[in-house]
């Protein structure tokens, strides 16, 4: 059978590196098997998700380049999950409660004073048929809860292992809430079962939920899937990722306006937190070839974006002009094939062309101290028409006693305005013998 997985993000905020480090993990396990990958919108919460953040989601995907083979959104599911609601309550594991959010609220404070976990006492299940009438008859709209069985419940988790999670430990799961509407873990379960999804691969924080979640795809008869819970990324220092995530480095529009790669981006997410070094990578096919559950480890991964520019950079030193030339375009840098080359070393983020395109070729006073004025003037007077740096410098050898840094120095500050830079070889060329010329006299040019 071929693999099925799926990503699952809710159109309530958009994507941070957490979540794309998620989809990644889908998308590289489907490319590693030649199975398909799935992008749901969990928009069952409809008060919270917006058209917007889900044009955002698919946009960002896209640009990733975490295509999706098949689509669909919960929102426009509901009859399957009214079914399968049904059907639950036929079976007798979905049960009314009454309680308002107050009443729990006391309950969970008595609960801690008395030193006991704070778990739904079940009191729902006590409640005659008059109770019931008594609360519908109060305006009470009830909402609903699964009961789990109270047992143990195991799976081996591709990255964790052997998990169980007692259900005795935890709550029993409100599914659908007073207003008959449906909070986000039965239509998973429905969903995962008629999408025939194989794996689950999703973050660490959704183990306990995991419990609930295979008792009820126990009690709708849904062939066991595998789950892999990955752990969760955390800042530089070790830090949770902020929740105002979308003004930091850490959403993908930000990161977008950055003028990032998003090869430098998945290179990051594919590889933290695994026993595999950091390295840029070219293609997704890269790195599905080398990924596997079995190097994940159990610590948070850390994201780094002084590492993300770093990766940027190795990436851009190997990207040919034809991928950056519209981009290039766009940014309004002049330049041909010959300008990228001569500057992509020596840059971060493709937007930092701009500055060396500015450099070159914007009217500008070359940097000279006192001390080298007459140097760099003899350098104007033996610079041949075609700009030629080795011969300048051979010429410069032979006419002067300045070497090393205290001939290339000046020249190249005289130049450029700048201490340091692309090899002045080919700036040299492309800054063409006049402006270059001009700027050694300290003309603006
Ligand atoms: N919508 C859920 C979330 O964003 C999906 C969790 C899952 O993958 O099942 O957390």
């Amino acid at each position: 059978m071929s693999t099925r997985v799926r990503f699952a993000p809710s159109p309530t905020g958009k994507l941070h590196v957490g979540n794309v480090r998620t989809a990644l993990m889908n998308v590289l396990h489907a490319k590693s098997t030649g199975g398909v990958f799935i992008l749901r919108i969990d928009d069952t919460d409809v008060a919270r998700g917006t058209q917007e953040n889900e044009d955002a989601i698919r946009d960002d995907l896209n640009w990733l380049g975490l295509h999706w083979q098949e689509t669909f959104s919960q929102s426009k599911r509901f009859n399957l999950y009214e079914e399968a609601a049904e059907k639950l309550k036929e079976l007798g594991f979905l049960y009314p409660a009454y309680d308002t959010a107050e009443e729990l609220d006391r309950q969970r404070k008595l609960q801690g004073v008395q030193g006991k976990p704070p778990i739904y006492d079940r009191r729902a299940l006590e409640l005659t048929a008059d109770q019931k009438a008594a609360y519908e008859a109060e305006g009470r709209q009830p909402h609903w809860r699964f009961k789990l069985s109270g047992n143990s419940v195991s799976w081996v988790d591709l990255v964790r292992g052997e998990q169980s999670i007692e259900t005795s430990s935890i709550s029993d799961p409100v599914l659908i809430r007073g207003d008959g509407t449906f909070l986000y873990t039965l239509p998973s379960v429905v969903d995962d079962i008629d999408a025939k999804i194989t794996h689950v691969i999703r973050g660490e924080d959704h183990v306990t939920n995991s419990g609930a979640q295979i008792e009820i795809f126990r009690a709708l008869g849904g062939t066991e899937l595998i789950f892999a819970h990955t752990p969760l990324l955390v800042d530089r220092d070790g830090g949770k990722l902020s929740k105002r995530f979308e003004d930091l480095s850490l959403s993908m529009k930000k990161l977008r306006e950055e003028g990032y790669e998003p090869m430098a981006i998945l290179s990051l997410l594919a590889k933290i937190g695994t026993s595999d070094p950091v390295e840029e990578r070219f293609a997704l096919k890269e790195l599905a070839e080398e990924f596997s559950f079995e190097k994940i480890g159990r610590a948070p991964a850390r994201f780094d974006d002084v590492e993300l520019r770093a990766l940027n950079a190795k990436i851009l030193h190997e990207t040919p002009y034809t991928v950056v030339k519209d981009r290039l375009d766009t940014l309004g840098v002049h330049g041909d094939e010959a300008f990228w080359l001569a500057i992509r070393d020596n840059i971060e983020v493709v937007d930092d062309a701009a500055g060396w395109n500015a450099t070159l070729y914007a009217p500008m006073a070359g940097v000279i101290d006192a001390d080298d004025k007459a140097f760099c003037d003899t350098a104007a007077e033996l610079m041949d028409d075609e700009a030629d740096w080795s011969e300048l410098i051979r010429k410069l050898k032979d006419h002067t006693d300045r070497k090393g840094k205290g001939l290339f120095m000046p020249l190249r500050k005289a130049l450029t305005g700048r201490n340091n830079g692309p090899q002045m070889g080919p700036l040299l060329t492309l800054m063409g013998a006049d402006k270059a010329r001009a700027r050694l006299r300290g003309q603006i040019a």
